[in-house]
């Protein structure tokens, strides 16, 4: 994708200056949430000044690990992604959908509390706009709208950033999903020396930027200023679609998508899923962690005085064995039908239910797997030893 989402000219900003941006925000009624260091990674938290931002932060991932290490060069947002997506606010892991006391002989509905402000979040990726849209695809239906998400949906404000660094998980590129921000922001910013370049996608966006314009400088930028922003997340595609190794950067996964609906729906009984269940923990970590998996379930909480019942819609997986359970039992009941499950309707179902891909390349499930186990590699080893006719 390139930065083509912006609606206008890109404006210089200094770094400390994007606390006119957070107040902005916060004038304008929103909770902002931003990356935070917290508990050894970098993860999604309220953020109420500059020096909440990460930085001097990098993290490096791999299959299976993450480690933070200071580097006093980093920038406020040359971190990637962490464990939490916009999912998390969006589409909690626990949240009340209906909650009833008893009244009489009867019992009463009481109203949902309503979020105490619209949310902003900063530093949001190309690969998680390409989620947002993926779970609005799911829970925005026009027949069956889920009425929390679309009014946590409309009250988003959404501050992404243009990556200038990638980890060796991230394969967005192979996804079309990054490493620039793709539409659905309302500002994005790239972060060059001791300056952002901020630019809005929309006129939400852009209503903002005229508050920051009253709090601090913005500065247009030239037509060569604004193609050496343009070139900040175009040079790390180039880099990750050359897959080389830099120092101090491992080269980045890729996967090849050609064919992958018929090249998977083509092997479901390929020897290399007994193979991947032999190492799968089928703890579901991977659909935790992944900004698009939607699937859950509602269960009765009733309290113990009996006076009150709680209907609680919580995330599901379909590691778990009771996941789809049905008259009769589940229906994967081994480890090899559950990851495969999961893989063909990410990377080919999906395709045929929502008209794209279920996966952004973020590399999330990768780096948060206990064994390491990546979905880049598992599918180039079914390509490799491909048993279609
Ligand atoms: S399947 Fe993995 S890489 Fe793809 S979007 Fe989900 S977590 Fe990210
Ligand atoms: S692939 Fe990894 S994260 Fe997913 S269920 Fe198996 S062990 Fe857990």
């Amino acid at each position: 994708m390139s930065c083509s989402a912006a609606i206008g000219p890109p404006q210089w900003l200094a770094k400390p200056d994007f606390q006119a941006v957070i107040d902005a925000l916060v004038a304008a009624g929103h909770r902002v949430v931003g990356p935070r260091v917290a508990a050894g990674a970098i993860v999604l938290d309220d953020v109420a000044c500059v020096a909440d931002l990460p930085a001097g932060w990098l993290d490096d991932q791999d299959g299976g690990s993450y480690r933070l290490r200071r580097d006093e060069a980093a920038g406020c947002f040359d971190h990637v992604v962490g464990p939490h997506s916009l999912k998390n606010f969006l589409f909690p892991a626990r949240e009340p959908v209906a909650t009833f006391i008893r009244d009489g002989a009867g019992w009463r509905e009481q109203p949902l509390v309503p979020d105490p402000a619209p949310l902003a979040v900063l530093g949001v990726r190309g690969c998680d706009l390409a989620a947002l849209a993926i779970q609005d695809a799911v829970f925005l239906r026009a027949d069956v709208a889920d009425s929390t998400y679309r009014g946590r949906r409309a009250g988003l404000f959404i501050v992404a950033v243009n990556c200038r660094r990638a980890a060796a998980t991230c394969f967005c590129h192979s996804m079309q999903c990054g490493p620039a921000a793709g539409p659905g922001f309302d500002l994005a910013v790239t972060e060059i020396d001791d300056r952002f370049a901020i630019e809005a996608g929309t006129t939400k966006g852009a209503a903002l930027l005229a508050a920051v314009a009253t709090r601090a400088t913005l500065t247009p930028c030239t037509p060569a200023d604004t193609a050496a922003v343009r070139d900040v997340p175009q040079a790390l595609g180039r880099w990750m679609h050359s897959r080389q190794a830099m120092p101090g950067a491992a080269a980045p996964r890729s996967l090849d998508t050609t064919d992958i609906r018929d090249l998977l729906f083509g092997n479901l009984e390929h020897p290399h899923w007994a193979a991947i269940a032999d190492r799968c923990l089928a703890c579901g970590n991977c659909t935790l962690v992944c900004p698009t998996c939607f699937c859950h379930s509602v269960e009765d909480v009733p309290d113990l005085s009996g006076d009150r019942a709680t209907l609680e819609r919580r995330w599901a997986s379909c590691f778990t064995l009771d996941h789809a359970h049905m008259h009769g039992g589940g229906p994967r009941p081994t480890t090899a039908s559950r990851y495969r499950q999961w893989l063909t309707h990410k990377l080919a179902g999906w395709i045929d239910q929502f008209g794209t891909s279920g996966c952004t390349g973020c590399g999330r499930c990768i780096t948060w797997c206990p064994v390491g186990i990546d979905l880049t590699a598992e599918v180039a080893a079914i390509r490799a030893a491909d048993a279609r006719p």
